[in-house]
């Protein structure tokens, strides 16, 4: 199962993953990103993929067994 996660240490809150991909990753407190906690299916690891290319500082990364 796979997952997103986000290194904070990295991001610089531009909001870009959450403003273009609102199903995967919400704006927390402080403009945090927040992915979505669950196991990604099919669909969302197809833009999961694309998000990870997207982000300028590469804080997103795919974690755990594709499915
Ligand atoms: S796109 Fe990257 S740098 Fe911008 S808020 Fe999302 S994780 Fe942070």
């Amino acid at each position: 199962m796979t997952r997103i996660r986000i290194d904070l240490d990295r991001c610089t809150k531009s909001g870009q993953c959450y403003y273009l991909v609102p199903g995967l990753v919400r704006r927390g407190e402080d403009n945090d990103p927040v992915p979505v906690a669950g196991p990604l299916d099919k669909e969302q690891l197809a833009e999961a993929e694309s998000l990870v290319d997207s982000c300028p500082t590469g804080a997103i990364a795919l974690v755990g067994e594709p499915r």
